[in-house]
């Protein structure tokens, strides 16, 4: 069992789940369709250096990242495989671009002229991605606009399309009004581009929903995130996909005690404790660590295969959960050092992100991001 040395608060990412996500999600594609895994906020939490090492080897064919520091830390990392920047970074960032080879997002005639400047005076050819507006109103040239956008900057000797691309709103519900509707708006801005013989290079829209419930969009290529990571992003698709969570996060008891009855515990005494023969053990883990204030009082930790309640509230680097002792279920006394399970598996028990984002009122999503944020992580 590898734990770090310098913190008993640790995030484990199971690289042999990984792996499997990977392949499952490459087993939905057709020969010639590509999967591009998405490793934007480091891998959703789960690291992006080592997780796009393992996705390289099981089968990925691009990189899609938010940031382009993002981009330059996974070329730092060996990463060869063609990364995607999903965004237009300010006109500042192309030095960087060009220099590690990071495809940028286009949507505004500005950027992409700057952007072919600067591969001509690098003595390259920028490739882009055109992201096109079809219903989502984020990012994107609006669908109507596509030909005239690509009139305005495919004379420029420096950039070249390499792809274009689309997001959905509502892939989660993909029998809905709304995701048709972007779906054709999108079909009409590619026949467009094609019909008036602009090259659209790689096509591609569905994320991790439309990937797993739509088989009919995917084109060239599909950008798939939480899946990856064994989250699910819908019950729909759960219900079409098993998938293995690959990250978990476990803690070791750092202190215990036994307070006397009405004694409190942690800031604000929010919890007393109710009677006697309650243990409150302490672990390192806490909301700067992704564990959520809000969740004070409300979540359940796994110590020896069995729920115990997190009581009191949670501080910034630390927080207590209670044993108790009854007559009937006597557990034995818990120990210094002696682990504790915050998301996945003890035993025959579970605490999945799912649950937690629940509780938390969001999404697996941002429950995974958060645990990313500090812990060090073990790759198992
Ligand atoms: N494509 C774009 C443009 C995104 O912003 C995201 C993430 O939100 C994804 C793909 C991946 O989405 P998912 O994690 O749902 O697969």
């Amino acid at each position: 069992e590898k734990v770090p040395q310098t913190r008993w608060a640790w995030v484990e990412i199971d690289r042999g789940a990984l792996r499997r996500n990977v392949r499952a999600f490459r087993g939905l594609l057709g020969p010639r369709q590509r999967l591009c895994c998405v490793v934007k906020a480091d891998a959703y939490g789960h690291g992006a250096a080592e997780c796009a090492r393992v996705m390289q080897s099981a089968g990925a064919d691009m990189f899609a990242v938010a940031t382009v520091m993002e981009g330059v830390r996974l070329r730092e990392s060996g990463i060869t495989l063609p990364i995607l920047l999903l965004s237009e970074p300010p006109i500042g960032a192309i030095p960087l671009l060009l220099e590690h080879e990071i495809m940028p997002t286009v949507y505004t005639m500005e950027f992409a002229l700057a952007y072919g400047e600067g591969a001509v005076q690098a003595g390259t050819v920028g490739k882009y991605h055109l992201a096109i507006e079809t219903g989502m109103n984020r990012i994107g040239v609006h669908y109507t606009e596509v030909l005239e956008f690509r009139r305005g900057i495919d004379f420029h000797r420096g950039l070249a399309c390499d792809g274009v691309f689309t997001h959905f709103a509502t892939a989660d519900d993909v029998d809905g009004w709304d995701y048709r509707l972007q779906c054709k708006r999108f079909d009409e801005a590619v026949r467009a581009m094609q019909d008036a013989g602009f090259s659209c290079g790689t096509v591609h829209c569905d994320n991790t929903p439309a990937t797993m419930l739509d088989t009919t969009t995917r084109y060239d290529m599909v950008r798939v995130g939480i899946g990856l990571y064994g989250l699910q992003p819908c019950e729909a698709a759960a219900a079409r996909m098993p998938l293995e969570p690959v990250m978990s996060v476990r803690a070791r008891i750092t202190r215990t005690t036994h307070p006397a009855m009405g004694e409190g515990v942690s800031y604000g005494f929010t919890y007393r404790v109710p009677r006697t023969a309650v243990q409150i053990c302490t672990i390192p883990l806490g909301y700067a660590d992704g564990l959520s204030r809000t969740l004070s009082n409300r979540m359940d930790v796994l110590y020896r295969g069995e729920r115990a309640h997190q009581v009191g509230n949670i501080c910034m680097d630390q927080c207590m959960f209670a044993i108790q002792q009854t007559p009937i279920h006597q557990i034995p006394e818990a120990e210094h050092g002696d682990m504790v399970t915050i998301i996945g598996r003890d035993g025959d028990a579970e605490i999945t992100m799912d649950e937690m984002a629940r509780l938390r009122g969001t999404i697996n999503y941002e429950v995974a991001c958060d645990f990313g944020m500090r812990l060090e992580k073990v790759y198992l």
